[in-house]
């Protein structure tokens, strides 16, 4: 079941349908054969194709949707049971994971529409949501991840940020930089000035890394979510 749109200048729908002709397989040529970390029913946790650092994953739902907003009603326990699941040897591995989203709207420009997808990075959340607001964007602190759904219900376009602790959504009412979350999470990581743009450079090594470090952080486990929502 998916909504009537599809990935847009993204191939994230084949790959997770298993096609084996999409910008990752192309681009690794099955060194690592696959980018999976972990899957649950409706979620799968992949390696970013061209990482800003080790460990930096990407969590998306495996239906088409546009933003984390029109899924974290209906999947927020699964959600959080697959961060449990993985948070532990992320934080021993790389160090405590920021979650950070550019949600889509359904209106925009055909051509920006992507596959919702969280960015896990090991970064300073809260300087990253300084840097945001040091750009005029103005934060509203959300009770709880489920929150998130209002902004889908506004059709809204939005950045979102979980630091750890505080849930923060910050409306976007302009049009913002190409890549703007990548090159404020590249200013932190130290990368030079346009070296986060995923295009440019891809760090194969640092991707390999990661999946070295999940290896075997998939297998069954007994009791492991059934995908029923809270
Ligand atoms: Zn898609
Ligand atoms: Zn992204």
């Amino acid at each position: 079941m998916t909504d009537k749109l599809e990935c847009v200048g993204s191939d994230l729908c084949d790959e997770l349908r298993g096609s084996i002709n999409t910008s990752f397989t192309l681009t690794y040529q099955s060194d690592p054969p696959s980018r999976m970390i972990a899957s649950t029913s409706h979620l799968a946790l992949l390696a970013d194709l061209s990482p800003l650092t080790a460990g930096h994953l990407l969590l998306l739902p495996k239906d088409h949707h546009v933003s984390f907003g029109h899924v974290v009603a209906r999947l927020g326990s699964e959600i959080r049971s697959l961060l449990d699941r993985v948070t532990p040897r992320y934080t021993d591995t790389f160090g405590p994971p920021t979650i950070v989203e550019h949600g889509s709207s359904s209106t925009m420009n055909a051509a920006c529409i992507s596959h919702a997808h969280w960015h896990l990075v090991p970064v300073d959340g809260q300087r990253l949501c300084r840097l945001m607001e040091k750009d005029g964007l103005v934060a509203t602190v959300l009770d709880r991840m489920e929150d998130l759904g209002s902004m889908a219900l506004d059709d809204a376009q939005y950045f979102y940020c979980f630091d750890g602790h505080s849930h923060r959504v910050f409306a976007v009412d302009r049009k913002m930089r190409s890549q703007y979350l990548r090159s404020l999470m590249g200013e932190i990581l130290g990368i030079p000035d346009p070296l986060w743009d995923y295009s440019l450079v891809v760090r194969k090594d640092l991707l390999r890394q990661t999946m070295r470090a999940f290896q075997g952080a998939d297998q069954p486990m007994p009791g492991r979510d059934t995908g029923r929502g809270p």
